[in-house]
């Protein structure tokens, strides 16, 4: 946690008074909370005042799952900062780039933080532990068991308690795409936008095999064709990734991803 997080987030909590000693050290992380008192001198503070540590500035509630990223060591909630990483790489809050191709490789679970929201807004724990078990009940799906945490060294040099990798990505798919639309020809029919165009894919896929995956996305019709390009290479089906790398070098990439742009024209066949 660090002073960073104090800007602009908004205060939708109560304003509920609550006693910490003048021990407890959320900003550091220390082990211990302060929240049972003990000997010590005690003061009040209000729970709002502690709301830029404990919001996620994505969704503005209090953190779930609270999950941290390991290069700036800004939180958000779990949920809130995978659909963030759909669209981007970058930090939310600080615009860093988290990881140039897989940003999910650079969060962690932050167990202790977590802990801490949980101790400080009431009954929060509980209403989130019922919502969980009612998602997989009303399923039909066994209810997962909590992770164990781990610590870990972050950057800063401090020691905090971050869980495992929140995903791992096999090895095995090692070029990131990011797939560029650039347009639809006339007569090309309705299609559906693209809603997520980075993609981790094997070196070994095709042309034809992006082309397919656009046409499943985007429910493309059979008359319309993609042309698929890379600078001002026409790409052609048989062609696999890795030999479009190896062909174009490092003009084919963009912060670590392989760039290949598409539009959609008439198909030959339908105009004959
Ligand atoms: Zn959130
Ligand atoms: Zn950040």
């Amino acid at each position: 946690m660090n002073e960073e997080l104090c800007d602009s987030v908004s205060s939708p909590a109560p304003d509920t008074a609550l006693q910490l000693t003048r021990s407890s050290s959320i900003g550091d992380y220390e082990e211990s909370s302060g929240i049972d008192g003990g000997e010590e001198e005690e003061r009040m503070i209000n729970l709002s005042d502690l709301n830029p540590y404990i919001l996620c500035s994505i969704c503005k509630g209090y953190f779930i799952d609270a999950t941290t990223i390991t290069e700036c060591l800004h939180t958000f909630c779990k949920s809130c900062i995978v659909r963030h990483f759909y669209y981007t790489n970058r930090c939310p809050k600080c615009n860093i780039v988290v990881h140039q191709t897989q940003p999910l490789y650079n969060i962690r679970l932050d167990r202790q933080l977590q802990d801490i929201v949980y101790k400080l807004v009431e009954n929060l724990e509980e209403e989130e532990k019922k919502k969980m078990c009612d998602f997989y009940r009303q399923r039909g799906l066994e209810v997962p068991k909590p992770a164990t945490p781990q610590p870990i060294c972050t950057g800063r040099g401090r020691s905090r308690k971050l869980l495992g990798p929140v995903f791992r990505i096999p090895p095995e798919l090692d070029v990131s795409l990011l797939l560029e639309f650039m347009g639809a020809a006339e007569g090309t029919g309705s299609f559906k936008p693209l809603e997520k165009k980075f993609v981790r894919v094997s070196g070994d896929a095709t042309i034809g095999h992006v082309e397919k995956f656009l046409r499943r996305k985007m429910e493309l019709n059979t008359a319309c064709q993609v042309d698929i390009i890379c600078g001002d290479h026409l790409l052609e089906h048989y062609q696999t990734l890795r030999e479009i790398l190896a062909a174009l070098g490092d003009s084919a990439i963009q912060d670590g991803l392989l760039v290949l742009h598409f539009g959609l024209v008439l198909s030959q066949l339908s105009l004959l």
